[in-house]
């Protein structure tokens, strides 16, 4: 039982981890082209979005929506590449962005960036607690937060995975769809893809103007991962399979250029499927030391992950240390594609102003330090955290007495993909607003 626990959670910590660091690529004009997408393809401007931070990140920087102690405001805020600070996206001279009359107030549940401007989901239930209409307001502004408008009002419900230049593309319901950036208006393209590429299965990135899905499925699909393309439209088309039990779900797979790496689950193989003729290749077998069958039938590289930065493959590894007896120990690789050969990375993030005491407490910023991973990639370079900053807060309880804590919040940079892999902490850090009095 305990056993199977701890396995949960190992699987639980990947995704989150996997959620956490899937990079995200922009294709902006005068961007290093990443694809190796091939010259009979189609000029597509469709991107994939990962899920989380990367969402809301473009050219311009990494946008937040910043809820103040009293929980009732909501501020749009920019962590802004260029200036590399912080800041409230607010023009009004002399604003003291303490209510709704601040320029920045924007009562928005999620955040969507795409190359010059942002779109927010602003749920009816937000502003008005009484309402169970399921509708948010679909607005879009420049990405200096200038120009609001509300376009439509749609179900509150999206997932967004991708944009190009006319839609937003995601999930409601069980249903592929896309909204338009025009007039905000939604349509469902594929029924029942909510559970075949989210809940039981994955949307991996952008190929040739298409998606790149896996489904793993659920108990009903023993044989094989399916590995295949959604077209903007909903059309499906399968490209091949991998075997079952040969294939990590969830962080075990990332695509790069035009194929799909993935590890092999029975014994820590890096594998690779080529979009482009189908077939699979074994790209590394410098990991397979480190997986440790941890008897009935669960391996150690379980919940490994993959990622990418700066078009180099990079594999996550938790291993049982055999001389500290910790299953949590991780080491971070760049996977040479061409040779199979691992080199360890090196770069982890600091910890800043911590006290000695709450060693206990779980969360970010607690525990040992963690490897630097890219949160997204941007013309500017990768985009990190690369510290946690600790400090007290504060809440009242029921006795109206304030009680102190202490949390610890992100410290956002850019450093290039050269520094990064090279372990060099060249960063370029975000400078952030003011600590919450
Ligand atoms: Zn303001």
């Amino acid at each position: 039982m305990k056993k199977h626990l701890r396995i949960f959670l190992a699987y639980l910590c990947a995704l989150l981890c996997c959620a956490l660091l899937a990079g995200c690529t922009l294709t902006l004009p005068g961007a290093q082209p990443q694809s190796t997408a091939t010259p009979t393809a189609q000029q597509s401007s469709l991107t994939w979005l990962a899920a989380g931070v990367p969402c809301a990140v473009n050219e311009a920087g990494y946008y937040n929506i910043l809820v103040p102690n009293n929980g009732a405001l909501r501020l749009l805020s920019l962590y802004d590449f260029s200036a590399k600070q912080h800041r409230i996206l607010c023009d009004k001279e002399g604003c003291p962005h303490t209510d709704e009359s601040c320029g920045a107030y924007l009562p928005a549940l999620s955040l969507t960036a795409g190359p010059g401007a942002v779109y927010a989901m602003c749920p009816r239930y937000l502003t008005d607690a009484a309402d169970e209409s399921g509708l948010a307001d679909f607005v879009a502004m420049d990405a200096g937060g200038q120009n609001r408008r509300t376009l439509s009002a749609v179900s509150d419900g999206w997932d967004f995975f991708g944009i190009d230049k006319q839609y937003l593309y995601g999930f409601c319901e069980d249903a592929f769809g896309r909204i338009s950036l025009a007039d905000g208006t939604e349509t469902y393209l594929l029924r029942n893809a909510r559970s075949a590429f989210w809940l039981w299965g994955k949307v991996a990135g952008v190929w040739n103007g298409q998606f790149v899905t896996v489904q793993w499925g659920d108990d009903t699909r023993v044989d094989a991962i399916e590995i295949g393309l959604l077209s903007p439209e909903g059309a499906y088309t399968a490209l091949g399979t991998v075997p079952a039990g040969r294939f990590l779900p969830y962080s075990g797979s990332v695509l790069l250029g035009g194929t799909l790496y993935y590890i092999d689950n029975s014994n820590g193989a890096v594998m690779g499927f080529s979009l482009e003729n189908g077939e699979t290749r074994e790209v590394s077998r410098a990991l397979c030391q480190y997986d440790r069958d941890e008897g009935q039938g669960f391996h150690s590289c379980q919940r490994w992950y993959l990622s990418t930065a700066g078009g180099a493959l990079l594999a996550m590894v938790y291993g049982p240390d055999d001389t500290s007896g910790n299953i949590w120990d991780e080491s971070l690789y760049h996977i040479d594609t061409s040779t199979g050969a691992a080199s360890p990375l090196s770069l982890k993030r600091e910890y800043r102003n911590k006290s000695p005491e709450d060693e206990a407490a779980e969360g970010p910023g607690w525990g040992e330090p963690g490897f630097v991973t890219p949160l997204a990639e941007v013309p500017q370079g990768l985009f990190v955290i690369r510290a946690y900053e600790f400090y007290m807060d504060s809440y009242v309880d029921e006795n109206g007495q304030a009680v102190e804590y202490e949390t610890s919040r992100p410290v956002y940079a850019l450093i290039s993909a050269e520094d990064y892999l090279a372990g060099t902490p060249n960063y370029q850090e975000l400078k952030d607003l003011p600590v919450p009095a």
